[in-house]
């Protein structure tokens, strides 16, 4: 097969692993830097310029966008869908995790455990807000961090209060949460490709601190989870979705609870932590999964689902 893998950074370990693991199993794969790609609309057939040349014949592109970059890079995913080649996770789906309120919804509707959690764009009621997510301590977020930035815990009302009307002040909406103390500073994360998770780990904050990512000086061991956590692990990943992911859990008194649902997950982490070759079952997926897409592309039947998912 020939694959796209759409990075800004090729040495970053997830993408060389990537790479190896495609050249391993004997395919050709190609890095592009979606920053760098020219999207032709108006063209009758859609197009891809790179480099000064238009991108033809890939099977299946990879997508590892920066969350920095989310409205580009899956503008250039999604003219990838209406070229016909098969997306590892598609655009929409992408997008939407990209939102922790929108996935959140999501992951309700479908009866995934979440912690309780308020959204208001208001911040005269701050008191109220705080309330309703069981009172303090609470968990403050802003809908778009990541790496555990713009992750705030709040121990008192007035500490709460004045973070939520700061955050106010500068016109960014926030995510209040009940603050799952008996979590201890650990979070779950199982990696799902397709309908399996291949690996779990359990992180763990840095001493003193409430977040658990490897971003934030945490760090990470292999873990077995629970028949409850797979399934919850593999419900997220359908709700949002998405073929590849982290999902990211805390162990709560009520059962597991998800945080969020990555869709560029980091290998580094997973698989020094696992042993598990998560790059290679990527790969395998790929090629379980794309030559159906394209057997269906003679009959035009996926280039109009493209159409329906944008
Ligand atoms: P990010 O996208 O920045 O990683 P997360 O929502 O994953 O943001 O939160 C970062 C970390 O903070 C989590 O990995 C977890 O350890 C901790 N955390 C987040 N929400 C809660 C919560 N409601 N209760 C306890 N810990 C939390
Ligand atoms: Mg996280």
């Amino acid at each position: 097969m020939k694959i796209g893998l759409l990075c800004r950074n090729p040495d970053l370990y997830s993408h060389r692993r990537i790479v190896e693991a495609a050249e391993a199993r004997g395919h050709e794969i190609d890095i592009i830097d979606h920053l760098r790609c020219y999207i032709d609309i108006a063209a009758n057939d859609p197009e891809v310029h790179y480099r000064g040349e238009s991108l033809t014949g890939y099977d299946a592109i990879i997508p590892r966008i920066g969350a920095s970059v989310t409205f580009f890079g899956t503008a250039v995913l999604r003219q990838f869908e209406m070229m016909d080649v098969y997306p590892l996770n598609e655009s929409v789906a992408i997008s939407r995790s990209r939102d922790k309120l929108r996935s959140m919804q999501l992951l309700s509707r479908e009866g995934v455990g979440l912690p309780v959690t308020v959204f208001a764009h208001r911040t005269s009621h701050a008191d109220e807000v705080i309330r309703l997510a069981g009172g303090t301590p609470v968990i403050i977020k802003l809908l778009e961090g990541t790496q555990g930035i713009g992750v705030v815990l709040a121990e008192t009302d007035k500490s709460a209060e004045s973070i939520i009307q700061a955050f106010g002040g500068v016109k960014t909406d926030v995510l209040v949460q009940q603050f799952v103390e008996e979590a201890k500073g650990e979070d779950i994360r199982c990696l799902v490709v397709g309908e399996k998770v291949v690996a779990s780990m359990i992180r763990r904050g840095k001493e003193g601190d409430f977040r658990s990512n490897l971003h934030r000086g945490g760090s990470a061991e292999a873990v077995r989870i629970s028949r409850e956590e797979r399934a919850t692990a593999l419900k997220a990943a359908n709700a949002m979705g998405l073929n590849v992911c982290g999902v990211d859990m805390l162990r709560s008194d009520n059962g597991p609870v998800v945080m969020e649902v990555n869709s560029s997950p980091g290998l580094e982490g997973v698989e020094k932590a696992t042993n598990v070759d998560v790059a290679g079952k990527i790969i395998e997926f790929i090629e379980k999964n794309a030559r159906v897409g394209r057997t269906q592309t003679k009959g035009g039947k996926s280039r109009r689902r493209a159409r329906r998912r944008a």
